[in-house]
């Protein structure tokens, strides 16, 4: 599958020539062709592009009491999706197959599945939250 080349923000080139991503506190200084810690962000050319953006990993329907929350729609279903990558490397992760992924996924809107199963609300777990924002 094609890898999205979507530009992206929070970037600055330097003086000696690579780009560095102001997105999370790692500061990845890139040469062409080379991807963040996170691996979802690739400078390619003179810019920052984003190599999952409108792709997800995964989809899931949850029951909403599964998250983090307290009596937030007690009894309905929530929609968890993530991408491929992140700016961690925590020994513990558990969702590694998912976060140190190299497979970007399909190109599947989350907006539209969330209608598709009835669900009250969506979620992104499975990466450090600089992740989900780098790839909108
Ligand atoms: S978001 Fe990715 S590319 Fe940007 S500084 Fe963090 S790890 Fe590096």
């Amino acid at each position: 599958m094609q890898e999205s080349e979507h530009p992206a923000r929070w970037w600055h080139a330097l003086e000696d020539g690579r780009i560095q991503c102001d997105l999370c506190p790692r500061d990845c200084k890139l040469h062409e062709g080379q991807r963040g810690m996170c691996f979802v962000r690739q400078r390619t050319g003179d810019r920052m592009v984003l190599t999952t953006h409108g792709r997800s990993s995964g989809f899931c329907v949850d029951p909403i009491e599964k998250k983090p929350l307290a009596h937030f729609h007690p009894g309905s279903s929530v929609l968890s999706f993530g991408t491929a990558g992140c700016n961690l490397a925590c020994r513990f992760c558990q969702n590694w197959d998912i976060s140190k992924s190299r497979n970007t996924g399909s190109r599947r809107r989350a907006d539209a599945r969330t209608a598709e199963r009835g669900c009250r609300a969506t979620s992104t777990p499975g990466q450090e939250v600089s992740v989900a924002a780098a790839a909108r």
